[in-house]
């Protein structure tokens, strides 16, 4: 492994992996995640070691989708089973694309794919206060009739009803040695996908899985802090953070500070559920670790922005 560039953590949005509600079926999720991998490949062929988490909410809709259309016959999935489901499909899906694009490439490199469980505070005041919506929208008859599965189902903002669930703060990564120790041994890791399967202890110090998602930027600062990573990489759907994102008087960032970017997030200019989180997790990782480099742009600009010409880098 050369020298100058060591280990990084990318994170591939889920939103990412679906270009848009035309093109959402099976085939194009494996053309969007080709396309990204090709990107990746490149930066393993330029000596870089790699852990790869991912986002999986489009995914979890579609899941829950079937879910309800189908639950006159079929019981419904638990939440916990679903991250697992989708840690598993889409994880298969990187492994495959890198595995492929490398091979191209004539680069022997192991690919692996971890089902990753994150240990979350069962009093987490999230879980009082679900939140997040997730799935489909649907009549209130329909939604009301999911809540004997214990679905929380709320109207949101007039457009429909629709489940919400608690998404609580990630604690630890439970399979964080395991990670560790393959990243070591040469593996280029797939984990933490969909922010991690979220599991509590209980009384007894079991560990259960929560009816929760954990957010995929939150959980992937937790790999990115306890690995020490020198790269941070958010790949999403913009090539670049905005100020003033969408409206008029629009401006893409090259760069910014630390500073300017907890001054531009306390004036609203990443919007929550979104670059929120990112901006959040990306301060967190540098604040642990001041030397990291952060950089967020798309699939296209992964190498011009490694290059120094293109995406947002973020620095202490
Ligand atoms: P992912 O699936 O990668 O997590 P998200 O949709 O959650 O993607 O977040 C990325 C999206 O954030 C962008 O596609 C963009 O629409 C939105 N966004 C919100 N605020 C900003 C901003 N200030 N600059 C750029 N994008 C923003
Ligand atoms: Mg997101």
């Amino acid at each position: 492994m050369s020298t100058g560039c060591t280990t990084a953590v990318v994170a591939i949005g889920g939103n990412s992996l679906i270009v848009d509600r035309q093109h959402r079926d099976v085939a194009s999720q494996w053309v969007a995640c080709q396309e990204t991998c090709k990107n990746i490949a490149e930066m393993v062929e330029r000596g870089w070691s790699l852990v790869i988490t991912h986002g999986n909410g489009p995914q979890v809709g579609f899941i829950l989708r079937r879910n309800e259309l189908a639950a006159y016959e079929m019981h419904t999935t638990p939440l916990d089973l679903i991250v697992a489901d989708t840690q598993g499909s889409i994880g298969y899906m990187i492994a495959e694309s890198l595995g492929n694009e490398l091979q191209r490439r004539r680069i022997s490199r192991p690919i692996v794919s971890v089902v990753t469980r994150v240990l979350v505070d069962r009093e987490d005041p999230a879980f009082q206060d679900p939140t997040k919506g997730i799935g489909d929208f649907m009549s209130e008859d329909r939604a009301r009739g999911f809540e004997a599965n214990g679905w929380r189902v709320v109207e949101d903002a007039g457009r429909g009803w629709r489940r919400v669930i608690a998404s609580p703060a990630p604690l630890k990564i439970i399979e964080l040695d395991a990670i560790r120790a393959l990243l070591s041994g040469g593996f280029i890791v797939v984990a933490a996908g969909g922010g991690g399967i979220p599991v509590i202890e209980d009384e007894s110090g079991d560990l259960v899985g929560a009816q929760a998602v954990v957010d995929k930027d939150r959980a992937t600062v937790l790999l990115a802090r306890d690995l020490e990573v020198d790269l941070f990489l958010i790949s999403t759907s913009v090539p670049k953070v905005a100020l003033y994102y969408r409206e008029p008087n629009q401006q893409w960032l090259d760069r910014m500070t630390v500073a300017q970017a907890r001054a531009y997030h306390a004036a609203g200019h990443f919007k929550p559920g979104s670059m929120g989180p990112k901006i959040e997790a990306v301060l967190a990782f540098l604040e642990a670790h001041p030397a990291g480099r952060v950089i967020i742009t798309d699939p296209p600009n992964i190498v011009h922005a490694l290059d120094g010409e293109g995406g947002t880098w973020i620095e202490a």
